[in-house]
């Protein structure tokens, strides 16, 4: 019914062939045709929103059964993630493109999570892919030990995008080894130990890390980093604080406040409780502050527009430097800028990356200032991969593609669409609680109801994701109580694909309250 292909090829195939399709079977748009497929869902055809065209047709799974991929991951698979899968009937994916992932029986899905927030530029983009290809042909692995282009090329193109003096660049593998250099940069430029970090925040899983790390679902009951301090999260929905214009986001709180405009209360109130921190809490001098500009794991929660301002000052006078966890934020997601810390009018003195660097590659990074990186001369600091030929190349291609694409652009509108859209369900229904975030980082948490803002129950959190998934949406999960549904796709969706999910995460809401 259409040609067969890998997605490279087959974004310009042609069909041929029927398009009205017999019962059971749902017809997809594809290029200038459509086609038939048997239909996956478990909802009939005419109930769901056309599925947008996609010009890509999946090569046939002929891997192994779904139920020999269980058992592994039961018997040799990690085994805290052998009992997860995140979904109740899991995802078996077999193959991506763009904003497209196709499960193991053909299935197609849009996919919303980007893989955690880190395929930037969309799955098996063909620029990248053919940058992947050329520079593996080429040269895979080198240390840096050696002078080799790619890495001087990527670490030049990267600089470039940040402000002065952040222009030294530490490259590494993920985003817990970019956090754990950070912690050991701060510590050795100031010469103090302790680091503070935002309630509901993730910073890593190595054991560094995880000590700033300020969500227990990731704690585990060992040492980890001695010196790491938790703040109050200045989270404006779900805190003590918070009004009707707190935030940097087309959406703004459920919540009133009288404040005059310029003048925020809940900013106060929560850089009150920063204070409290250093008051009780550290020593007199500190290493470093660290927090994302909107945090992702937490649920795309965001700050008073100001506490970046305020608190990089505070930290600043007590001789610790501010670190922005970029690892969500960053290559435009945010939409307004290109590194989410802009839209706070801040300049750090450190920054950490990861995910979307390399749509999905293994690459991270600090870039730091001339000053702090002086300071790590004192050792010789090796790291195997950090920098691969092969990484760097990926890496560049995606700093092209994000500009030659427009995607900070496309980020902005497209997801400034998605969240009015989405504060309009907030509007109608009781169990949305707040639609908030910047660009394509955005969160939906869920409440019991608007008024005791409690957290909806797990068990309905994933009734209604489970819902969404069934009807061809993949979204992500997120908060300190899993309340939030988070929506951080490939920075490439259109406005016709946020069309698609609208009604169908709707329908999941409809579906859980009629079940309820
Ligand atoms: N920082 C943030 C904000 C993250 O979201 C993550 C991963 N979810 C990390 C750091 C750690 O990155 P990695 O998983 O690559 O170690």
């Amino acid at each position: 019914m259409y040609k067969v292909g890998s997605c490279l090829s087959g974004r310009y195939a042609g069909l041929t062939g029927p398009f009205c399709c017999s019962p059971g079977w749902a017809k997809f748009h594809l290029g200038s045709g459509a086609v038939c497929q048997k239909s996956a869902f478990k909802y009939r055809p005419a109930d769901l929103p056309q599925m947008p065209q996609c010009n890509c047709k999946p090569e046939e799974y002929k891997g192994m059964s779904k139920e020999r991929m269980m058992e592994i991951r039961r018997q040799n698979c990690n085994p805290v993630t052998s009992k997860i899968t995140f979904y109740k009937k899991p995802v078996f994916i077999n193959q991506g493109y763009m904003q497209w992932l196709w499960d193991v029986d053909g299935k197609r899905y849009l996919d919303l999570f980007a893989g955690v927030a880190t395929v930037s530029v969309g799955h098996c983009h063909p620029k990248v892919t053919a940058a992947a290809e050329k520079q593996i042909r080429r040269l895979w692995h080198t240390t840096n030990i050696y002078v080799h282009p790619t890495l001087h090329e990527y670490c030049e193109k990267l600089a470039s995008t940040l402000p002065d003096p952040l222009k030294v660049i530490y490259l590494t593998n993920s985003g817990s080894e970019a956090n754990d250099l950070a912690m050991l940069l701060a510590r050795l430029y100031t010469g103090n130990y302790d680091i503070i970090t935002l309630r509901g925040s993730y910073h890593g899983g190595s054991q560094q890390t995880m000590g700033l790390t300020s969500n227990s679902a990731y704690k585990y009951p060992v040492a980890t980093s001695s010196g790491c301090t938790s703040t109050m999260c200045p989270d404006v929905f779900r805190g003590p604080w918070g009004g009707s214009h707190c935030r940097d986001s087309p959406v703004q709180t459920i919540r009133e406040c009288s404040c005059a405009q310029g003048h925020c209360m809940a900013n106060e109130q929560y850089i009150g409780q920063l204070k409290e921190t250093f008051a009780t809490s550290v020593p007199s001098r500190i290493a470093g502050f660290i927090a994302e500009p909107i945090q992702g794991m937490g649920g795309a929660v965001q700050y008073p527009k100001n506490y970046f301002k305020d608190a990089y000052k505070l930290v600043r006078e007590r001789g610790g430097i501010c670190i922005a966890d970029e690892v969500q934020t960053a290559f435009g997601r945010a939409g307004s800028h290109f590194w989410g810390f802009q839209g706070y009018d801040v300049i750090p003195d450190m920054v950490t990356m990861a995910k979307g660097i390399g749509n999905g590659f293994p690459i991270a990074a600090v870039v730091t200032t001339p000053e702090i990186a002086a300071s790590f001369g004192k050792a010789f600091h090796f790291n195997t991969f950090a920098g691969s030929p092969l990484a760097c190349a990926i890496a560049s291609s995606v700093l092209d593609t994000v500009k030659e694409e427009g995607l900070q652009q496309n980020s902005l509108n497209v997801g400034t669409y998605m969240m009015t859209e989405l504060a309009k369900l907030r509007d109608k229904y009781e169990i949305i609680g707040d639609v908030r975030g910047k660009g394509l980082q955005i969160g939906v948490e869920m409440v019991k109801d608007k008024v005791s803002k409690d957290p909806l129950a797990p068990e309905a959190m994933s009734e209604i994701f489970e819902d969404v998934k069934d009807m061809g949406v993949l979204i992500g999960k997120g908060g300190v109580y899993g309340q939030t549904f988070r929506i951080q796709p490939p920075l490439c969706i259109t406005k016709e694909d946020v069309d698609f999910f609208l009604p169908i995460f709707e329908k999941a809401i409809q579906n859980y309250m009629d079940r309820k």
